[in-house]
């Protein structure tokens, strides 16, 4: 395989800045940058856009959206051993690589970037689901972000992407998938990192719709949906009771049998009953 750039192999880079993974920053890496140059792939065409990467760690993504010839990567890291790793990939790509140091879930990136904007992360597990609800819930649509390509737990990808009917089915399919479309691109094994986790890993590609696909008021959908599956094992007239008055009528004329349960309700079906309860 060749090489995508001129610097040093990533185990290399470890050793030399002594990059210890910390479990506690869900630091498990990925060092074979012909896989991470694959990652980058999946984001699609970088040529005329930033990207954000959440948690570049010791750089073996940040390198590969480099070299697939993003214009500019902002990169957030919370841990500061990493920065002088990813200050020699800086100097390498002059102009093109900002890092920040702190924590992705108290900074606004908007100010560093220039649309068109893709995100692309190997996210630290303990914050990947709250980022992707961020993401997923502006405050306006479209959002800043064309594309999110981010690597979750298999189970976690498995739930962006499931149908309904299925015991993944949940909120998170619906918030995808209601303004997104939303497709598992890679699989990978655990032993793909260092140190290797106890569970599977898979790349999700999100691409935003220009507009949601049913017509919903975002806040009405959305906590309709929290309510449907806080309580997914009752049938919906019981789960949603709090919800609006008489929600039996409305969930009739939405089309959708009262009791029947949250996980057989397609995403078109929910937002038709957002609208019967935005009613009032
Ligand atoms: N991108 C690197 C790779 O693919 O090898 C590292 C991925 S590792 C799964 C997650 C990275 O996120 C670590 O570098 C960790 O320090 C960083 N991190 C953890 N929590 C963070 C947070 N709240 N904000 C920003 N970075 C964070």
């Amino acid at each position: 395989m060749s090489a995508i750039d001129d610097l040093p192999p990533l185990r290399a880079v470890i050793a030399a800045h002594g990059l210890s993974a910390r479990k506690s920053l869900g630091q498990n890496f990925l060092l074979d940058l012909n896989l991470t140059a694959k990652i980058a792939r999946q984001a699609g065409n970088l040529s005329d856009t930033d990207v954000l990467e959440i948690g570049p760690g010791p750089g073996g993504l940040t390198r590969g959206l480099l070299s697939e010839g993003a214009r500019k990567v902002l990169a957030i890291e919370k841990d500061a051993r990493c920065l002088p790793a990813l200050a020699e990939i800086a100097d390498r790509y002059p102009g093109q690589l900002q890092v920040i140091e702190g924590d992705a879930l108290d900074i606004d990136p908007l100010e560093h970037l220039t649309p068109p904007i893709r995100v692309a992360a190997n996210l630290p597990y303990n914050v990947g689901t709250e980022l992707l609800v961020r993401w997923l819930t502006p405050p306006t649509w479209p959002p800043f972000w064309q594309s999110l390509t981010l690597m979750f737990q298999r189970e976690v990808a498995e739930r962006i992407v499931a149908q309904p009917g299925s015991k993944a089915y949940g909120r998170l399919a619906v918030l995808s998938q209601w303004r997104t479309d939303a497709r598992i691109v890679l699989s990978l094994p655990p032993d793909a990192f260092t140190p290797p986790p106890k569970v599977s890993s898979a790349v999700v590609h999100l691409t935003a719709l220009p507009a949601p696909k049913f017509d919903a008021d975002p806040a009405v959908l959305s906590r309709v949906v929290a309510a449907a599956f806080n309580q997914r094992r009752k049938m919906l007239r019981a789960a949603l009771k709090g919800t609006a008055p008489d929600i039996e009528d409305r969930l009739i004329a939405a089309g959708i049998k009262p009791t029947d349960r949250a996980e057989q309700v397609p995403i078109e079906a929910f937002c038709a009953l957002a609208r019967e309860v935005a009613k009032g």
